[in-house]
């Protein structure tokens, strides 16, 4: 599944191309992508607006539009947004947007899990937690999120309500780096290994941006290429092999039905 690093390199890729452009013909071949959260026919609605820019919340990809209305993407486990010249042959195409000035945007989906939402209000964000790359996500922040909570710090870290944009990948890797074991209740971990996973988190984050992400699975970019960062994970997805700073062979366990993997020698 995209995660921030993902999606802000989606995003960045769309900024460069997508603004300004004016939207001349909407193609639903997939309604269940699509949630339209205002009276009225997703395409007519659609048809005529201008895309003013395209920024990223959590793992929202976000366009505003000059009607003040907000067109949404979240991507889930297969989702990929790809701008092209002419509309490519898809089978898994769900939503496409051919521009006045020329120029589509495909909306594709495999597994069928991701959804193009039309709205008009702030809702789509409502319960979204801090922006992890935010100046507000502080080490003190961090800490007041995890005070009181006995779950293990893995699922902690994947709840969209506290910190926003982190997955299982990023979680898995912050937490080798700060030397933390997955299954630790969050709110039992000491003041200075919160400032250490705080400053694991913001790093892994930034260094997979400037990887443009890691693909593992589906995962390209707006422009169909790969990122770079599935070659700098330390534990996802190493199960068995050697930890890259002690030797001793990675493990995966199950925690809040979602594979994790650490080092159970680096990680206590
Ligand atoms: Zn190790």
């Amino acid at each position: 599944m995209p995660e921030l690093p993902e999606v802000e390199t989606i995003v960045r890729g769309l900024a460069r191309t997508i603004p300004g452009r004016r939207i001349a013909e909407v193609r639903v071949e997939t309604p269940a992508s699509v949630v339209n959260d205002l009276p009225g026919d997703f395409p007519a609605l659609l048809r005529g607006e201008r895309i003013e820019s395209v920024s990223r919340r959590a793992k929202f990809i976000v366009f505003p539009l000059a009607s003040g209305r907000t067109l949404t993407v979240h991507l889930r486990m297969t989702g990929r947004l790809i701008v092209e010249p002419s509309p490519a042959e898809d089978p898994y195409a769900r939503v496409r947007l051919h521009f006045r000035e020329g120029g589509w945007l495909r909306f594709s989906d495999v597994r069928r899990f991701g959804r193009m939402r039309l709205t008009e209000d702030g809702a789509w964000a409502a319960g979204l937690g801090v922006e992890p790359l935010d100046p507000a996500f502080t080490p003190q922040r961090l800490a007041s999120l995890l005070a009181g909570h006995r779950g293990p710090i893995k699922t902690l870290l994947l709840d969209q309500r506290l910190i926003a944009g982190i997955g299982n990948i990023y979680a898995c890797e912050a937490l080798f780096r700060a030397g933390i074991h997955p299954a630790r209740p969050a709110g039992r971990i000491s003041g200075v290994r919160v400032r250490r996973l705080h400053s694991a988190l913001v790093r892994v984050l930034e260094e997979a941006i400037t990887w443009r992400g890691t693909s593992v699975e589906h995962y390209v970019d707006a422009e169909g290429l790969t990122g770079g960062f599935q070659n700098k994970l330390a534990v996802y997805g190493r199960e068995g092999l050697s930890c890259l700073r002690c030797h001793a062979p990675v493990k995966r366990v199950t925690l809040g039905q979602r594979g994790t993997f650490y080092c159970p020698r680096c990680q206590r």
